[in-house]
């Protein structure tokens, strides 16, 4: 009756602010291109825009055994790769939790002797001819190269070079800020003689990146690696002429020798924080509100509109906004007059229910959600009820959660195209090569229904792409920190 209508009215009312019009996404791409060129020109842009020292990317043919080590919070992986040179490879790893207490040690010799004994015992089970072998009388050239992924905040100044700036996810050892985390790490694997040499400092996304360019179809090369996880960032192939600022770099000499003979750096752009300044980015009620109650007001707003860790919430404060709404005949999970094919449905929302709670609402419930074909949506009415504690939610009820995931998900979608656009035109590819790939990681990207396919959308309604969409080929990229790490560990050897 009435009700529903008004349920539908206000729900299309509020989805109507997530519209993300074409005129808009044009513009974001504009300004995208622009914070991209200031980022490369200066430090402290909106776009950090940083030189990986990577200075090439794989097309499928290397060959080789390499070592990958993955520091990223709860667990260290170490895991050995055997690229066959036909793009595929095979890997063997371990994996173990970090005490806790050494996540809190007092020196960093604790912390990193911890980790190169998990290298030993890797070595010994995987790789035990080569360990014999070399322990006592190690011979350089059969020193197994290794790719060190170490996600917390680092100032990276070499290829295998970088220095801790802060500790975050609950690990506190003082003395390691400032150090080199890559010495750390060779200085306790030669006190176990090893043989192994630190040969890379990786970032999630340049492995993203790499990998994705080894495994790709022929022997194409990459242009971009990109994660829409719990966060958002991205990194590119750039050319190393229109990176202004490693000119300071270069002349101070704080930055180590590198490979200049390719032309190209991989930058690690950190476009979560693009448009900080909101002169682009779209701004619900919603927003403003998860931004304002976050721990970092101001700070990531694009990657807030974008990624895993925010749309939940941004869900949750439309559903919430909606349920009490002042016109109890509009609200939602409200049992005034709903009925559900004539039996009537008694809605019940529990007290605690996550509706109330922030960060109550994981992003994979949009994915459900939007996944749900079932007759009257019985398959969101049983999310609801399983993980929300809303009982008997009405088929209007759920109609209108679906309105709101959608627009939710499909913005979230064509903002990633802004980012990815941004990337593919300024550095002019579609005119320099047949295919452009671009590889992707995360689980946003990978499950949350028809995501490629509204990036794709807005691809086509892009100024400087349009048609040529079709020349865009994505991917999956799996394994950034164990592939992905080892193909750095390969170029940054045969670059030294
Ligand atoms: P990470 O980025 O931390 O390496 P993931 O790529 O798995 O790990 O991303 C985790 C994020 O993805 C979380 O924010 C989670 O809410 C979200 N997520 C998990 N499963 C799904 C799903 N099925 N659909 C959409 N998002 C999901």
């Amino acid at each position: 009756g009435l009700t529903n209508m008004a349920l539908e009215a206000e729900a299309k009312r509020m989805i109507a602010d997530f519209e993300y019009s074409t005129e808009d996404v044009n513009k974001g791409v504009k300004e995208f291109i622009r914070e991209m060129q200031e980022g490369l020109e200066k430090e402290g842009a909106t776009l950090s825009q940083i030189p990986t020292y990577v200075t090439s990317v794989p097309n499928g043919t290397e060959k080789g055994v390499y070592l990958a080590v993955d520091l990223g919070g709860t667990n260290f992986r170490v895991c050995s790769i055997t690229l066959h040179g036909n793009q595929s490879f095979s890997l063997q790893q371990s994996k173990v939790a970090v005490p806790r207490s050494l996540m809190e040690a007092k020196t960093a010799h604790d912390l990193f002797h911890f980790l190169a004994q998990q290298i030993e015992a890797f070595l010994k089970t995987h790789h035990e001819d080569h360990f014999e072998k070399h322990r006592n009388d190690p011979v350089e050239q059969e020193f197994f190269d290794l790719g060190f992924t170490f996600s917390f905040p680092v100032n990276q100044i070499g290829i295998n070079k970088g220095k801790l700036m802060r500790w975050t996810k609950g690990f506190d050892i003082p003395e390691a800020i400032g150090m080199d985390v890559c010495e750390l790490l060779q200085k306790e694997i030669d006190a176990l003689k090893l043989p192994v040499r630190v040969a890379a400092l990786v970032n999630d996304t340049v492995g993203t990146l790499m990998a994705r360019s080894y495994t790709s179809p022929g022997k194409t090369k990459t242009l971009i690696g990109a994660i829409f996880g719990t966060g958002t960032n991205g990194a590119y192939v750039e050319k190393l002429d229109r990176v202004k600022k490693m000119k300071a770099v270069d002349e101070a000499g704080g930055g180590t020798n590198y490979d200049k003979s390719t032309g190209l750096m991989v930058i690690n752009s950190e476009w979560g924080s693009f448009d900080n300044g909101l002169k682009v980015l779209p701004n619900t009620q919603f927003d403003i509100d998860l931004d304002r109650e976050s721990v970092n007001p101001g700070i990531q707003m694009f990657e807030k509109r974008v990624s895993g860790m925010f749309l939940g919430e941004i869900l949750r404060r439309a559903l919430l906004s909606l349920h009490q709404h002042p016109d109890a005949g509009v609200a939602l999970f409200r049992d005034v007059t709903s009925h559900d094919n004539d039996i009537r449905s008694t809605t019940t929302v529990a007290e605690d229910s996550a509706l109330f709670q922030q960060w109550g609402i994981d992003t994979s419930f949009l994915s459900i959600v939007e996944e749900d074909q079932s007759d009257h949506l019985r398959i969101t009415k049983q999310t609801l009820e399983k993980e929300l504690n809303i009982g008997a939610a009405s088929t209007e009820d759920c109609v209108a959660v679906k309105m709101l995931v959608h627009a939710i998900g499909k913005r979230a979608a064509r903002l990633s195209a802004v980012a990815l656009a941004g990337v593919i035109i300024s550095t002019n590819k579609l005119q320099e090569d047949e295919i452009v790939d671009v590889g992707v990681d995360g689980s946003l990207v990978e499950y949350y229904p028809g995501f490629e396919e509204y990036i794709r959308e807005a691809f086509r309604e892009i100024e400087g792409i349009g048609e040529d969409e079709k020349r865009i080929r994505i991917g999956l990229a799996k394994d950034g920190s164990g592939l992905g790490a080892a193909l750095i560990a390969l170029v940054a050897h045969d670059s030294a």
